[in-house]
Protein backbone atom coordinates (compact mmCIF):
# COMPACT_ATOMS: atom_id res chain seq x y z
CA UNK A 1 0.00 0.00 0.00
CA UNK A 2 1.19 3.31 -0.51
CA UNK A 3 1.53 5.07 2.61
CA UNK A 4 5.09 6.74 3.70
CA UNK A 5 4.78 10.68 3.65
CA UNK A 6 0.56 10.39 3.74
CA UNK A 7 -1.48 11.85 6.88
CA UNK A 8 -2.51 10.33 9.82
CA UNK A 9 -5.28 9.36 12.34
CA UNK A 10 -5.63 11.65 15.37
CA UNK A 11 -7.83 8.88 17.24
CA UNK A 12 -4.43 6.78 18.09
CA UNK A 13 -3.65 6.17 21.30
CA UNK A 14 0.28 5.60 22.26
CA UNK A 15 0.36 3.74 25.00
CA UNK A 16 4.01 2.21 24.56
CA UNK A 17 6.74 2.55 26.92
CA UNK A 18 9.65 4.46 25.23
CA UNK A 19 12.90 4.32 27.27
CA UNK A 20 13.73 4.21 31.18
CA UNK A 21 12.60 7.85 31.74
CA UNK A 22 10.40 8.58 34.51
CA UNK A 23 7.59 9.94 33.84
CA UNK A 24 5.01 12.57 36.02
CA UNK A 25 2.72 10.02 36.81
CA UNK A 26 6.02 7.28 37.50
CA UNK A 27 7.24 9.72 39.93
CA UNK A 28 4.03 9.78 41.67
CA UNK A 29 3.89 6.05 41.93
CA UNK A 30 7.66 6.28 43.40
CA UNK A 31 6.42 8.76 46.41
CA UNK A 32 3.30 7.15 47.01
CA UNK A 33 5.75 3.18 46.58
CA UNK A 34 8.20 4.75 48.85
CA UNK A 35 5.94 5.90 51.00
CA UNK A 36 4.23 2.61 51.73
CA UNK A 37 7.37 0.23 51.32
CA UNK A 38 10.41 2.65 52.47
CA UNK A 39 12.29 1.78 49.85
CA UNK A 40 12.34 3.19 46.35
CA UNK A 41 15.21 1.27 45.21
CA UNK A 42 13.21 -1.53 44.77
CA UNK A 43 10.87 0.19 42.87
CA UNK A 44 13.40 2.36 40.44
CA UNK A 45 14.83 -1.03 39.26
CA UNK A 46 12.00 -2.36 38.22
CA UNK A 47 11.12 1.21 36.39
CA UNK A 48 13.92 0.96 34.33
CA UNK A 49 13.46 -3.24 33.72
CA UNK A 50 10.32 -2.38 32.39
CA UNK A 51 11.89 0.71 30.11
CA UNK A 52 14.51 -1.61 28.70
CA UNK A 53 12.66 -4.29 27.66
CA UNK A 54 10.03 -2.56 26.17
CA UNK A 55 11.82 0.15 24.46
CA UNK A 56 10.28 1.03 21.10
CA UNK A 57 12.40 -0.02 18.30
CA UNK A 58 12.68 2.22 15.07
CA UNK A 59 10.67 -0.72 13.04
CA UNK A 60 8.07 -0.71 15.04
CA UNK A 61 7.98 3.28 14.93
CA UNK A 62 7.34 2.53 11.12
CA UNK A 63 4.82 0.15 11.60
CA UNK A 64 2.66 2.55 14.34
CA UNK A 65 3.30 5.25 11.67
CA UNK A 66 1.07 2.19 8.97
CA UNK A 67 -1.07 1.84 11.52
CA UNK A 68 -2.12 5.47 12.13
CA UNK A 69 -2.22 5.77 8.08
CA UNK A 70 -4.57 3.04 7.81
CA UNK A 71 -6.64 4.39 10.53
CA UNK A 72 -6.94 7.76 9.09
CA UNK A 73 -7.94 5.89 5.32
CA UNK A 74 -10.69 4.04 7.20
CA UNK A 75 -11.68 7.63 8.64
CA UNK A 76 -12.07 9.00 5.41
CA UNK A 77 -13.41 5.88 4.13
CA UNK A 78 -16.41 5.01 6.17
CA UNK A 79 -17.67 8.60 6.33
CA UNK A 80 -18.31 8.48 2.68
CA UNK A 81 -19.79 5.32 2.91
CA UNK A 82 -22.21 5.28 5.33
CA UNK A 83 -22.95 8.82 4.37
CA UNK A 84 -25.04 6.78 1.57
CA UNK A 85 -26.73 5.69 4.05
CA UNK A 86 -27.59 8.92 5.81
CA UNK A 87 -25.58 7.57 8.79
CA UNK A 88 -22.87 9.90 10.40
CA UNK A 89 -19.60 7.97 11.11
CA UNK A 90 -18.38 8.17 14.44
CA UNK A 91 -14.46 7.24 14.32
CA UNK A 92 -13.02 4.51 16.52
CA UNK A 93 -10.02 5.16 18.77
CA UNK A 94 -7.08 2.54 18.71
CA UNK A 95 -4.73 1.90 21.64
CA UNK A 96 -0.99 0.85 20.85
CA UNK A 97 0.93 -0.98 23.91
CA UNK A 98 3.58 -3.87 24.00
CA UNK A 99 2.73 -6.46 26.45
CA UNK A 100 -0.41 -5.51 28.28
CA UNK A 101 -2.91 -2.13 28.80
CA UNK A 102 -6.10 -2.18 30.56
CA UNK A 103 -9.28 -1.83 28.63
CA UNK A 104 -12.85 -1.04 29.24
CA UNK A 105 -13.36 -5.18 28.11
CA UNK A 106 -10.74 -6.67 30.68
CA UNK A 107 -7.35 -6.72 30.62
CA UNK A 108 -5.75 -6.23 26.75
CA UNK A 109 -2.68 -8.94 26.41
CA UNK A 110 -0.01 -10.05 23.55
CA UNK A 111 -1.71 -13.84 23.58
CA UNK A 112 -5.12 -12.53 23.14
CA UNK A 113 -4.40 -10.77 19.71
CA UNK A 114 -6.10 -7.66 18.63
CA UNK A 115 -9.73 -6.80 19.38
CA UNK A 116 -12.43 -4.11 19.37
CA UNK A 117 -13.79 -3.23 22.71
CA UNK A 118 -17.82 -1.59 22.53
CA UNK A 119 -17.45 -0.44 25.65
CA UNK A 120 -15.08 2.23 25.37
CA UNK A 121 -15.41 1.77 21.04
CA UNK A 122 -11.55 1.28 21.02
CA UNK A 123 -9.26 -1.22 18.84
CA UNK A 124 -6.46 -2.53 20.83
CA UNK A 125 -3.37 -3.53 19.13
CA UNK A 126 -0.44 -5.30 20.35
CA UNK A 127 2.64 -4.23 17.64
CA UNK A 128 4.16 -7.97 18.09
CA UNK A 129 0.95 -8.99 16.49
CA UNK A 130 2.30 -7.97 13.19
CA UNK A 131 5.46 -10.18 13.70
CA UNK A 132 3.16 -13.04 14.46
CA UNK A 133 1.24 -12.87 11.74
CA UNK A 134 4.20 -12.62 9.56
CA UNK A 135 6.01 -15.40 11.24
CA UNK A 136 3.38 -17.86 12.82
CA UNK A 137 0.64 -16.93 10.04
CA UNK A 138 2.73 -16.84 7.67
CA UNK A 139 0.93 -13.81 6.41
CA UNK A 140 3.64 -10.74 5.56
CA UNK A 141 3.06 -7.15 3.55
CA UNK A 142 1.65 -4.00 4.38
CA UNK A 143 -1.55 -5.42 3.38
CA UNK A 144 -2.16 -7.95 5.49
CA UNK A 145 -1.83 -5.92 8.70
CA UNK A 146 -3.87 -3.67 6.90
CA UNK A 147 -6.58 -6.19 6.49
CA UNK A 148 -6.34 -7.00 10.20
CA UNK A 149 -6.89 -3.15 11.00
CA UNK A 150 -10.10 -3.05 8.63
CA UNK A 151 -11.36 -6.20 10.27
CA UNK A 152 -11.45 -4.32 13.81
CA UNK A 153 -13.08 -1.31 12.48
CA UNK A 154 -15.23 -3.28 10.77
CA UNK A 155 -16.92 -4.27 14.18
CA UNK A 156 -17.17 -0.32 15.14
CA UNK A 157 -19.15 0.05 12.26
CA UNK A 158 -20.73 -2.52 13.19
CA UNK A 159 -21.02 -1.04 16.68
CA UNK A 160 -22.69 1.81 14.53
CA UNK A 161 -25.21 0.10 12.58
CA UNK A 162 -26.25 -1.50 15.92
CA UNK A 163 -25.49 -4.99 14.88
CA UNK A 164 -23.60 -5.47 17.83
CA UNK A 165 -26.15 -4.53 20.35
CA UNK A 166 -28.64 -6.96 18.64
CA UNK A 167 -25.50 -9.88 18.20
CA UNK A 168 -25.22 -9.86 22.13
CA UNK A 169 -28.97 -9.87 22.74
CA UNK A 170 -29.03 -12.52 20.82
CA UNK A 171 -26.38 -14.65 21.52
CA UNK A 172 -27.71 -14.57 25.16
CA UNK A 173 -30.51 -16.68 24.12
CA UNK A 174 -28.57 -19.64 22.58
CA UNK A 175 -26.95 -22.78 23.69
CA UNK A 176 -22.74 -22.51 23.17
CA UNK A 177 -23.20 -24.09 19.72
CA UNK A 178 -25.37 -22.00 17.94
CA UNK A 179 -23.98 -19.05 20.05
CA UNK A 180 -20.65 -19.75 17.98
CA UNK A 181 -22.19 -19.85 14.62
CA UNK A 182 -23.90 -16.38 15.24
CA UNK A 183 -20.09 -15.37 16.47
CA UNK A 184 -19.27 -16.65 12.66
CA UNK A 185 -21.68 -14.96 11.01
CA UNK A 186 -20.57 -11.18 13.16
CA UNK A 187 -16.62 -12.01 11.89
CA UNK A 188 -17.32 -12.72 8.58
CA UNK A 189 -19.67 -9.56 8.01
CA UNK A 190 -16.13 -7.92 9.55
CA UNK A 191 -14.23 -9.05 6.86
CA UNK A 192 -16.48 -8.51 4.59
CA UNK A 193 -15.91 -4.76 5.91
CA UNK A 194 -12.47 -5.39 5.25
CA UNK A 195 -13.11 -5.93 1.92
CA UNK A 196 -14.79 -2.39 1.63
CA UNK A 197 -12.55 -0.93 2.92
CA UNK A 198 -9.65 -1.93 0.28
CA UNK A 199 -12.10 -1.35 -2.49
CA UNK A 200 -11.75 2.62 -1.32
CA UNK A 201 -8.26 1.91 -0.81
CA UNK A 202 -8.20 1.28 -4.47
CA UNK A 203 -10.20 3.79 -5.44
CA UNK A 204 -8.18 6.26 -4.12
CA UNK A 205 -5.29 4.94 -5.80
CA UNK A 206 -3.38 3.37 -3.12
CA UNK A 207 -3.34 0.25 -3.59
CA UNK A 208 -0.61 -1.98 -5.03
CA UNK A 209 0.26 -5.02 -6.88
CA UNK A 210 0.02 -7.87 -4.40
CA UNK A 211 -1.54 -5.74 -1.85
CA UNK A 212 -4.96 -7.96 -2.19
CA UNK A 213 -3.52 -10.90 -2.23
CA UNK A 214 -1.77 -10.47 0.94
CA UNK A 215 -4.66 -9.49 2.89
CA UNK A 216 -6.37 -12.81 1.53
CA UNK A 217 -3.58 -14.65 2.30
CA UNK A 218 -3.98 -12.81 6.31
CA UNK A 219 -8.08 -13.85 6.16
CA UNK A 220 -7.23 -17.54 5.25
CA UNK A 221 -4.40 -17.98 7.64
CA UNK A 222 -6.63 -17.11 10.56
CA UNK A 223 -9.51 -19.34 9.71
CA UNK A 224 -10.63 -21.26 12.54
CA UNK A 225 -9.56 -24.88 10.95
CA UNK A 226 -6.47 -23.44 9.94
CA UNK A 227 -5.57 -22.56 13.19
CA UNK A 228 -6.87 -25.53 14.86
CA UNK A 229 -5.06 -27.68 12.43
CA UNK A 230 -1.94 -26.61 13.62
CA UNK A 231 -2.58 -26.10 17.20
CA UNK A 232 -4.95 -29.38 17.81
CA UNK A 233 -3.96 -31.43 14.65
CA UNK A 234 -8.04 -31.47 13.82
CA UNK A 235 -11.14 -29.73 13.37
CA UNK A 236 -14.07 -28.75 15.98
CA UNK A 237 -16.47 -27.27 13.65
CA UNK A 238 -19.29 -26.10 16.51
CA UNK A 239 -16.20 -24.71 18.42
CA UNK A 240 -15.43 -22.04 15.53
CA UNK A 241 -15.98 -18.72 16.22
CA UNK A 242 -14.60 -16.72 13.38
CA UNK A 243 -14.91 -19.11 10.13
CA UNK A 244 -13.05 -21.10 7.74
CA UNK A 245 -9.81 -20.28 6.23
CA UNK A 246 -12.35 -20.63 2.64
CA UNK A 247 -14.84 -18.68 4.10
CA UNK A 248 -13.15 -15.60 5.58
CA UNK A 249 -11.45 -14.74 2.20
CA UNK A 250 -14.50 -15.42 0.48
CA UNK A 251 -16.21 -13.01 2.47
CA UNK A 252 -13.26 -10.58 1.90
CA UNK A 253 -13.35 -10.77 -1.34
CA UNK A 254 -16.91 -10.38 -1.64
CA UNK A 255 -16.77 -6.71 0.37
CA UNK A 256 -14.02 -6.14 -2.11
CA UNK A 257 -16.33 -6.25 -5.22
CA UNK A 258 -19.22 -4.72 -4.04
CA UNK A 259 -17.63 -1.74 -2.38
CA UNK A 260 -20.77 -0.85 -0.40
CA UNK A 261 -22.90 -2.25 2.37
CA UNK A 262 -25.33 -3.64 -0.21
CA UNK A 263 -23.94 -7.61 0.13
CA UNK A 264 -23.05 -7.65 3.64
CA UNK A 265 -26.12 -9.87 5.50
CA UNK A 266 -23.99 -12.59 6.98
CA UNK A 267 -26.56 -13.00 9.25
CA UNK A 268 -29.38 -14.47 6.75
CA UNK A 269 -28.04 -16.13 4.32
CA UNK A 270 -28.09 -20.38 4.58
CA UNK A 271 -24.64 -20.98 2.92
CA UNK A 272 -22.00 -18.70 3.95
CA UNK A 273 -19.64 -20.37 1.41
CA UNK A 274 -21.53 -18.62 -1.42
ZN1 LIG B 1 -13.33 -9.99 14.73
Amino acid sequence: MKWVGRSGSGKVIDRRVSGGALSGIGIIILVIYTLISGDPRLLLTNLFNSGTTTAVTPQEEQISEFVSVVLNDTETIWTTVLREYDIAYDPVSLVLYKNNTQSDCGLASSNVGPFYCSLDETIYLDLAFFQELQNRFGAPGDFAMAYVIAHEVGHHVQNELGILDEFYRLRQQLNQSDANELSVRLELQADYLAGVYAFHVQDMGYLEAGDIEEALTAASAVGDDKIQMETQGQVYPDSFTHGTAQQRSRWLMKGFEAGDLSDMDTFSTTSLHN
